[in-house]
């Protein structure tokens, strides 16, 4: 029963790093789909900048930046690796700044935080596989 107990809690998105990645997992899909819309619309070669949101885990964060489809499927590539605005990364030791955009920096997650990216990133591809 006890464990039972303590799974649930596991399982509720309320953790504060584990809400914040997860919205950041949410976002980078967003962004997913406008990169996809982009390319159906005439820009096969992934050249042209795109206008995306921000990937900071701030929920209340509109910000947009501008990257090419190519540089955004690059970070996309690895589930713990997030492209925000300039200044928008978080200084508190769960995420390096890994390279730099013209417009935007790319983090990586760490630790726990790294963790909680890769169980979001699966989570938003068992929810896609089972719509299609
Ligand atoms: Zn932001």
């Amino acid at each position: 029963m006890d464990q039972q107990r303590q799974l649930d809690v596991r399982l509720e998105p309320g953790g504060r790093a584990g809400g914040a990645v997860r919205h950041q997992a949410l976002v980078r899909e967003v962004n997913v789909q406008i990169v996809r819309l982009q390319l159906r619309n005439g820009d096969p070669g992934g050249r042209a900048l795109v206008g995306l949101v921000c990937e900071c885990g701030d929920a209340a964060c509109l910000a947009r930046i501008d990257v090419t489809p190519a540089a955004f499927d690059a970070a996309r590539l690895d589930p713990t690796t997030f492209l925000v605005s300039l200044g928008h990364e978080l200084r508190d030791g769960t995420e390096i700044v890994v390279a730099r955009e013209a417009a935007c920096l790319v983090v990586r997650k760490r630790g726990q935080a790294a963790d909680d990216a890769v169980d979001a990133a699966a989570e938003i591809d068992v929810r896609r596989d089972g719509t299609h």
